[in-house]
């Protein structure tokens, strides 16, 4: 079952009543914790130093050297990679990871189901 198909079973699963465009206002709040989301996403995620960092490999190349790294103590979640795959927020990552686009995205993340 190629990616596509996936995602298409999963919004199968949790309904999409409201739309595809469909966005709560308060969607922003029930994002999840940087901390969780990148521990499940990201290989080899080491612990924050002081300042709320995380090393770990990126899951957007090959990566050897934990290239990575991750604001897990920000609610913005801001990610970089130093071997030129980019950064962003927490969205932005997930948009990356899944090839959804930027609401699709937002659902996913907040549990509404993923609808294309
Ligand atoms: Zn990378």
């Amino acid at each position: 079952m190629g990616n596509a198909a996936y995602l298409n079973r999963v919004s199968a699963l949790y309904g999409a009543s409201r739309g595809r465009d469909y966005l709560p206002q308060n969607w922003r709040d029930r994002l999840p914790d940087p901390a969780s989301y990148y521990a499940h996403h990201v290989a080899k995620l080491g612990k924050p130093n002081a300042t709320g960092w995380a090393q770990g490999a990126c899951p957007f190349h090959e990566d050897r050297n934990a290239s990575l790294s991750v604001h897990v103590a920000s609610v913005k979640g801001q990610w970089r990679c130093f071997a030129s795959c980019g950064g962003g927020d927490l969205v932005g990552f997930h948009m990356k990871r899944t090839g959804l686009d930027f609401k699709a995205a937002v659902r996913d993340l907040i549990g509404l189901g993923v609808t294309r």
